[in-house]
């Protein structure tokens, strides 16, 4: 925590704002969009996988659609689909920023053109904050007319030439859950383009209660929205985010500097024109086995590091779902580690693990 989060949840406690609702909700979204400026709208949600849920509501995918979701993600990127009825469809990610492959993403919507499929929605994500290609995958948006959700729930605080990631889907969205570069413990929001989808998203997170003096529904609803005493630990850990962010960056900056002279450690590519918060600093390894020697030799220094994330399509849950691949992100599970990236790390800790893994490769 930053220090100044729990003088917003006293407020709280103070105005007994103890609700879904309330002034550090309504303060949490605005910071949210200042920071993240392009002119959104921020729906504070309990969430980041609720947020991708009522994204993919408000932009109609229901029973039967097909959505379009880069395979190489967190689970939570594309169970909302599942949630909603529809099928997922995944997408290999490239080798320069390991996100959504603008080739194979065009590949797969002619494809399920040609099968008179029309995708419902493409579901781009800025994994371990590092933007993807916004503008390649903006321009088959607009050609195919499928609108994107944008997953920055990794990348609050990265930039992709000069706007914030959070400003560059149809609809975007962030998480807030207690691994995440800012926290508010669990949390999310949905960054919408008008008013009116705000509204929307605001609707169906509080039980799509229409205007009524008594309890009336018309749709169904969901119980997302955050809780205003959570919403203050948000408005705190915004006044930090930057401080984080360039944290983030100097453990990268370390690691970067420490295996420049190694040739089998690589990285994730940052172009001129993109800015990382690096949430997670990982390596690429030249193989399976030299991947496993660093992870048990830093475990046996209990130095915890972690396989990168597991690609949709090869999860058991999604073995039958339709994939197009071409073994990118198969290679970068098999190869790729994450390494300890805490903004809290001090220099004897990063010394330490980048001794143990130059020690490992010998
Ligand atoms: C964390 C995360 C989410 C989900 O956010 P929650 O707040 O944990 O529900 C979605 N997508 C990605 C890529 C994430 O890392």
């Amino acid at each position: 925590m930053g220090g100044t989060e729990q003088q917003y949840v006293q407020e709280a406690f103070d105005s007994n704002w103890i609700a879904p609702l309330g002034p550090n909700v309504s303060a949490f979204e605005h910071s949210l969009e200042n920071y993240v400026g392009g002119d959104m709208f921020a729906a504070a949600l309990s969430s980041g996988t609720a947020a991708i849920h009522l994204g993919l509501k408000i932009l109609g995918v229901s029973r039967g659609d097909e959505v379009l979701c880069q395979s190489f993600t967190f689970s939570a990127s594309a169970n909302p689909i599942v949630y909603l009825g529809a099928t997922p469809v995944f997408i290999d990610s490239e080798t320069d920023t390991w996100n959504i492959s603008p080739e194979l993403l065009e590949k797969a919507i002619k494809d399920r053109l040609a099968k008179g499929k029309k995708p419902k929605a493409i579901i781009a994500v800025h994994l371990y904050g590092m933007p993807y290609k916004a503008d390649e995958i903006r321009a088959l948006s607009e050609k195919y007319d499928i609108p994107v959700l944008e997953d920055s729930a990794e990348a609050l605080g990265s930039t992709y030439k000069g706007q914030k990631c959070g400003s560059l889907g149809d609809l975007s969205i962030l998480s807030f859950n207690g691994n995440k570069i800012i926290t508010t413990s669990g949390g999310g929001a949905l960054l919408t383009r008008d008013q009116k989808q705000k509204e929307k998203a605001v609707f169906l997170a509080t039980q799509a209660r229409d205007e009524a003096p008594h309890y009336q529904h018309s749709e169904i609803g969901h119980n997302y929205r955050m809780s205003n005493v959570l919403a203050g630990i948000g408005r705190g850990q915004m006044e930090v985010l930057d401080e984080r962010v360039a944290a983030r960056r100097s453990n990268y900056a370390y690691y970067k500097d420490a295996f420049q002279d190694i040739t089998d450690i690589t990285f994730q590519k940052e172009h001129p024109d993109f800015y990382a918060n690096r949430w997670l600093s990982c390596i690429l390894t030249p193989s399976y086995q030299v991947r496993e020697q660093i992870r048990l030799a830093l475990a046996e220094q209990d130095i915890e590091s972690r396989p990168l994330w597991k690609p949709m399509h090869l999860q058991p849950v999604f073995q039958d779902a339709l994939h197009f691949s071409d073994g990118t992100s198969e290679k970068l599970f098999d190869t790729g580690l994450c390494l300890p990236s805490g903004s809290n790390l001090r220099e004897e800790d990063l010394e330490l693990v980048a001794y143990h893994v130059k020690k490992a490769l010998v």
